[in-house]
């Protein structure tokens, strides 16, 4: 500062554009200087957008996660004898039982039902209009073990309907 005489001990940068060129400042008027600095000064909306979003990433490129490194894979690259990262690998194998193995969550609804395993919707919806019209509690004179029986077999039902439904390719091969 022209005016000023106390020793230049402080340094702040010249501009945004020159960040690594320094004014030399009294620690009164570097603080007078930084108060008064606007990095974005002169910047569009646009530009201090692109601004911020780099400084999110340290300035550093950087795209949408799996724009890359999903679509652009090449398997050929990478020795990955457990498949892990190779698409419909270990991760997915992993989800889905085998077909005809009954899903363990179903093996009592189904034995409720008289199912075989694997079945398709229309099968147990047939079977469920069988069992509700047999254990009904009208058709069992007011029953008291044939009303819980139908709870039973209701929740068996749901079960298995869901299940299905959730799935459609295990349904396709019953
Ligand atoms: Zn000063």
């Amino acid at each position: 500062m022209p005016s000023c005489g106390a020793p230049g001990e402080y340094r702040a940068p010249k501009s945004r554009t020159n960040l690594t060129e320094y004014w030399w400042f009294c620690l009164e008027h570097v603080r007078a200087y930084n108060g008064s600095w606007d990095f974005y000064k002169g910047m569009s909306p646009a530009q201090m957008e692109a601004q911020l979003r780099a400084d999110t990433s340290w300035q550093r490129p950087s795209w949408p996660l799996g724009h890359i490194g999903g679509s652009a894979w090449d398997e050929n690259m990478l020795h990955d004898p457990l498949r892990i990262l190779a698409t419909g690998g270990l991760n997915q194998r992993r989800a889905a039982p085998p077909p005809h193995q009954t899903p363990t969550e179903l093996r009592d609804p189904l034995e409720t039902l008289g199912l075989p395993w694997p079945t398709t919707l229309d099968a147990v919806k047939t079977r469920y209009k069988e069992l509700a019209k047999r254990h009904h509690p009208d058709a069992n004179g007011g029953s008291r073990s044939a009303e819980e029986r139908l709870k039973t077999i209701n929740l068996a039902y749901a079960a298995v309907r869901s299940h299905l439904a959730a799935e459609p390719r295990l349904a396709a091969t019953g």
